[in-house]
C-alpha cells in the first residue's frame, strides 16, 4: 500500500490528550496536505495525566513541565489546528458532520470531515453514596481536576485525607497526599488494593502502605457520608465503620466516554466500550476509534478487552494515522503491561491474574521466588518478589506480577516483551541477559523464574502453594521445614517438623514413608534442594512450596496484623522498655548499627541474634533490603518479651527496624528443643527459663470447665483480631500478647480468680501466662495446643 502523501482530506481528532494527540501527530508526519483538526473538550492539550497525582505530592515542581504540548505549538510545528474548550455534541456519520460547542461563548456550529478519529478517553466513576453530593469531594483527571484539588488543600489546610478506591490513581494520590504531610486513609471495598494484583501479591504493597502509616480499610464499602460544622467529614461504610476525614478523594474506577459514539449508532460492547477492528476501524469505515474508549484485543485470552493505560493509547493513535494515511498497520492487542510506584516499592505486572485465569478455565500453574535485583555480594541488593503464571503443559507465559525494588520493571518489560511474540517459560531459561554485580545475576531473576517454571513442567519437581495448607491437614500430610533451627523458632507454620537440609540425609527415617510429604524452606531453595533429596530416596510424593514461607507469610497475614503491630509501636515502647522517655532514649543512647542490606532472610534476623548475645542492655538500628524481615522482626519481638521494637520504617528501598534490649532479656526462642521424634501435628510450646512455669489446661478439661457451675472468671485470647476473627472461644475476651501489659491494671479484679489464656498453637498464651504469673495473677492456665487443638477436638468457635 503507498501513501496518501499528497490527498487533501479533512481529518477530525475528538480528545487531545493520549491517542488523540499522538493519531493527530503522526498524521501530519504521514500526510503533509491533510487538513488536521483536533477538539479538545478541556482547556488543555496533550498534557501529561499520568504525572498529576505526582504535581499534587510536590514531586514534580514545575506546572508546565505537566503542558507536553500548546495550541499555539501544534500549529507552528505541525500545522494542526487545535481547538481546546471545544466538545463535540454529537457526530451525523451520514452526512459525516459534527455538532461543536465553543465553551468559551456557548456558540454551536458544525463542522465536515472526511475521517473522524475518536480519542474521548475514560470518565471517573462517581458511585451513587447517600451524602456525597452535600461535602466537597475530588476525583483526578485532567489539569483542572487537580488545580481543585490542590486549592482545597491551600484554603483548607487538611490533615486528613481519604481515597476512597485503592485502584492505582487512589493509590498514587493517596501517596502524594502522605508527601504532603497528610494524614492518609485509603478504604477500598474489594480485599485487596489494585485490583490486577493477586492477594498474595498485593499483601506485600498492604505492609508497604501500613509502614508509611496509610491507613487501609479493605473490604470496606462507603455507604454515607456525613459532614460535621467544623469542615470535617464522618465516612460511615456498610459494615460499621467511621472514618473522620477533612479531605475525600473518589477514585473507585473509570468508564469509557463512550456516549459520543453510542449516539451516532456505532457498535459499543456491554461494556459500553466503542467495538473496533485491527485498523482501530469503528462499525462507521470512515470513523476510528482509539484509547481508554475502545475495546482491542486480549492477547492472552483472544478475546476483547477494555484497558486504560497510555502506552496502548498512544501506539493506537499511531495506527490510526498509518492506516489513514494508507499503510498496513495493524493493532494486533494488548498483554496489559503495566507498573506503579508505592512509596518504596514498584509494583508491576503483565498478562491475566490467577483470578481471571481461574474464571476463564484456562490450565495453568505458578511459581514464587524471592530473587535479589543484583549480586547479592554487591551492596543494596533488593529482594524482588515475582509471581509468574504459564499454562499447563505447554509452558506458554500467561502473567507476571513482580514487586519489589530497583530493577523490578526491568524484569516485567523482560517478560512482557516475550509474552507479546507467545513466548514459554522455555524461552525464560534461555534468554541472554546483561549481567555485572550492580545490576542481576549471572542467573537472572528471569532465568531463575524459568528455571522454577520448567522444572515443574519436566517433573523435576511437584509443588504445593500457600493456600493448600488445609487440604494437606485434612489429608493428613507429612509438613516438613527445612529450614535451620533458628529460623524455625523465630516462625513456622503449625503442626510442622523441623529437619534442617543440611542435617535431611541423616534423618530420613525420622520421615513416614507412607505419607506425602510437604517440604518447605524461606524462598523455596533449599525445599527445592530437599525434595530432590526425598524423591531420590525412596520417598514418592514430595512437594516443595512454592516461594517458601515468605510467600505463605505475606499471604495468609490478615490486614489487622499488618496494621496493628505498627500503630501503637510508640506506646508500647514507652509503657514496657525504660523508665526513660522514648526521645530520651532514642537520641541519648549509643545505638549498635548491623547492615544487613543484601542478606534474604534469614540472613538479618541471624545478623540480629548475633549482636543480641552480648550481655546488657542495647539498642540497636538493623538495616535489611529484604522486605520479608519487616514481619520476622515483628514475630521475634512478639514472642520476646525482652526485646522492644521501637520504630519500623522504610527509607530508600531499605527496611530499618530500631530495636531496645532489656538488660534480663533471654531469648525464649533459642530455648526449649522442639523434637525430631514429636512427628505429631501438635506444635510444641516454648517454655522460657527466667520466667514461671505456668500450668495448662487441655481442650478437654477447658469445655468441661466452661460447661461447669464453676466456669474460668476470665478467658483471654492473646491473639491478633484478624486471628480471633477467623474463630474464637464464645466466652472469651481479646486482649492481644503486645496489649496485655497495658491491661494489668483493667485486669485487676482477676488477681485472685481463674484466668485462662488462649492463643493459636499454646505457645503465645503460655508466654502470657507466664507474663501475668509474673504480675501477681494467681490462677492463670494456658490452653495446650491452643485453637488448633481446640478446633481439631471438633468443640464449638464463634466467629
Ligand atoms: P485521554 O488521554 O483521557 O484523553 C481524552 C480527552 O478527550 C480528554 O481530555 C477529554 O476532555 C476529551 N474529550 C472527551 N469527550 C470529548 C468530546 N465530546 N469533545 C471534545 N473532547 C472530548 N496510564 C499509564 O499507562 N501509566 C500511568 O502512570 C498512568 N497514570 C495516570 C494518572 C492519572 C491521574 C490518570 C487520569 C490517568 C493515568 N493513566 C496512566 C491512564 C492514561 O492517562 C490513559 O490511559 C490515557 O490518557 C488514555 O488516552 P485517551 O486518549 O484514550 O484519553
Amino acid at each position: 500500500m503507498g501513501l496518501n502523501e499528497s490527498v487533501e482530506m479533512h481529518v477530525i481528532v475528538v480528545g487531545g490528550v493520549a491517542g488523540g494527540a499522538s493519531a493527530a501527530a503522526r498524521l501530519r508526519r504521514l500526510m503533509e496536505h491533510a487538513t488536521i483538526t483536533v477538539f479538545e473538550r478541556g482547556p488543555y492539550v496533550s498534557f501529561a495525566n499520568c504525572g498529576l497525582p505526582y504535581f499534587v505530592g510536590n514531586v514534580i515542581k514545575r506546572r508546565s513541565a505537566l503542558e507536553l504540548m500548546t495550541p499555539d505549538l501544534f500549529k507552528r510545528r505541525f500545522n494542526i489546528d487545535v481547538k481546546v474548550n471545544h466538545e463535540v455534541l454529537s457526530i451525523n456519520p451520514a452526512d459525516r458532520e459534527l455538532n461543536v460547542r465553543d465553551l468559551t461563548n456557548n456558540q454551536k456550529f458544525t463542522v465536515k470531515y472526511d475521517k473522524l478519529i475518536l480519542s474521548p478517553g475514560a470518565e471517573p466513576f462517581i458511585p451513587s453514596i447517600k451524602g456525597l453530593e452535600l461535602v466537597p469531594y475530588f476525583k483526578l483527571r485532567d489539569i483542572p481536576d487537580m488545580e481543585k484539588i490542590i486549592n482545597y488543600i491551600n484554603e483548607n489546610q487538611p490533615k486528613h485525607a481519604t481515597v476512597v478506591g485503592g485502584g492505582y490513581i487512589g493509590i498514587e494520590l493517596a501517596e502524594n497526599l502522605h508527601a504532603l504531610g497528610k494524614a492518609v486513609s485509603i478504604v477500598e471495598m474489594m480485599p485487596k488494593i489494585l485490583p490486577i494484583f493477586d492477594l498474595e501479591m498485593a499483601q506485600i504493597l498492604h505492609q508497604e502502605l501500613a509502614l508509611n502509616e496509610v491507613r487501609l480499610f479493605v473490604n470496606e464499602k462507603v455507604v454515607e457520608i456525613i459532614p460535621s460544622a467544623d469542615g470535617r467529614f464522618l465516612l460511615l461504610t456498610e459494615k460499621g465503620q467511621s472514618i473522620e476525614t477533612e479531605l475525600i478523594i473518589m477514585s473507585v474506577g473509570i468508564r469509557p466516554e463512550s456516549k459520543l459514539a453510542q449516539d451516532a449508532g456505532l457498535q459499543v460492547s456491554m461494556k459500553n466500550y466503542i467495538q473496533v477492528n485491527e485498523q482501530m476501524q469503528t462499525s462507521d469505515s470512515n470513523i476510528y476509534a482509539v484509547g481508554d474508549a475502545v475495546e482491542v484485543q486480549n492477547m492472552i485470552l483472544n478475546e476483547p478487552w477494555g484497558l486504560a493505560l497510555a502506552g496502548p493509547a498512544n501506539r493506537e493513535g499511531r495506527v490510526v494515522a498509518d492506516v489513514i494515511a494508507g499503510l498496513s498497520s495493524k493493532f494486533e492487542g494488548v498483554i496489559g503491561t503495566s507498573v506503579i510506584k508505592v512509596f518504596g516499592l514498584t509494583a508491576s505486572m503483565v498478562g491475566m491474574n490467577e483470578k481471571v485465569l481461574k474464571e476463564k478455565n484456562i490450565p495453568y500453574e505458578k511459581v514464587y521466588l524471592h530473587p535479589n535485583n543484583h549480586a547479592g555480594y554487591y551492596p543494596d541488593a533488593v529482594a524482588m518478589s515475582i509471581k509468574l503464571l504459564f499454562e499447563t503443559p505447554t509452558g506458554r507465559i500467561l502473567g507476571a506480577q513482580i514487586i519489589g525494588g530497583p530493577g523490578t520493571e526491568k524484569r516485567i518489560d523482560v517478560l512482557a516483551t516475550v509474552m507479546k511474540f507467545n513466548g514459554t517459560v522455555f524461552d525464560l531459561e534461555r534468554l541472554e541477559l546483561a549481567y555485572a554485580p550492580p545490576y542481576g545475576s549471572a542467573k537472572d531473576p528471569i532465568n531463575m523464574a524459568g528455571f522454577l517454571a520448567t522444572n515443574i513442567l519436566q517433573n523435576l519437581t511437584k509443588v504445593w502453594h500457600w493456600h493448600d495448607l488445609a487440604t494437606i491437614k485434612e489429608s493428613d500430610g507429612f509438613l516438613l521445614d527445612v529450614r535451620t533451627k533458628g529460623e524455625f523458632k523465630v516462625s513456622h507454620i503449625d503442626g510442622a517438623i523441623n529437619i534442617p537440609d543440611t542435617e535431611l540425609r541423616e534423618n530420613l527415617a525420622k520421615i513416614p514413608a507412607d505419607k506425602p510429604i510437604y517440604v518447605y524452606c524461606q524462598v523455596g531453595f533449599r525445599g527445592y534442594l530437599s525434595s530432590r533429596v526425598l524423591l531420590q530416596s525412596g520417598f514418592s510424593e514430595v512437594y516443595n512450596l512454592s516461594g517458601g514461607f515468605k510467600t505463605y507469610d505475606y499471604a495468609t497475614k490478615s490486614l489487622e496484623q499488618l496494621n496493628s503491630s505498627l500503630s501503637n509501636l510508640p506506646l508500647k515502647f514507652k509503657k514496657q522498655a525504660s523508665s526513660r522517655p522514648a526521645e530520651d532514649v532514642i537520641q541519648t543512647s549509643e545505638q549498635e548499627i548491623i547492615d544487613a542490606s543484601g542478606l534474604a532472610c534469614p540472613g538479618p534476623i541471624n545478623a540480629l541474634l548475633e549482636a543480641l548475645q552480648k550481655s546488657g542492655e542495647q539498642y540497636i538500628r538493623i538495616i535489611s533490603t529484604d522486605p520479608a524481615f519487616i514481619s520476622t522482626i515483628r514475630t521475634y519481638v512478639e514472642v520476646n518479651p525482652g526485646v522492644q521494637l521501637l520504630s519500623l520504617k522504610t527509607a530508600n528501598n531499605k527496611i530499618i527496624a530500631e530495636i531496645h534490649k532489656n538488660a534480663d532479656f533471654i531469648d525464649v526462642t533459642s530455648l526449649g528443643e522442639v523434637e525430631l521424634e514429636n512427628t505429631e501435628m501438635e506444635q510444641r510450646v516454648i517454655r522460657p527459663v527466667g520466667l514461671p512455669v505456668v500450668s495448662e489446661i487441655s481442650p478437654e478439661d477447658l469445655r468441661k470447665e466452661i460447661t461447669s457451675t464453676t466456669p474460668p472468671a476470665i478467658i483471654i485470647d492473646v491473639r491478633e483480631p484478624g486471628e480471633w476473627k477467623r474463630g474464637h472461644l464464645k466466652q472469651a475476651s481479646l486482649i492481644t500478647l503486645g496489649t496485655l501489659p497495658d491491661k494489668l491494671q483493667d485486669l485487676a479484679q482477676y488477681m485472685q480468680k481463674e484466668i485462662v489464656t488462649v492463643c493459636a498453637s499454646g505457645k503465645r498464651s503460655y508466654l502470657a501466662a507466664q507474663l501475668l504469673e509474673k504480675a501477681g495473677f494467681e490462677y492463670i492456665r494456658s490452653l495446650r495446643g491452643g485453637m488448633i487443638a481446640w478446633q481439631r477436638a471438633g468443640y464449638d468457635s464463634a466467629k
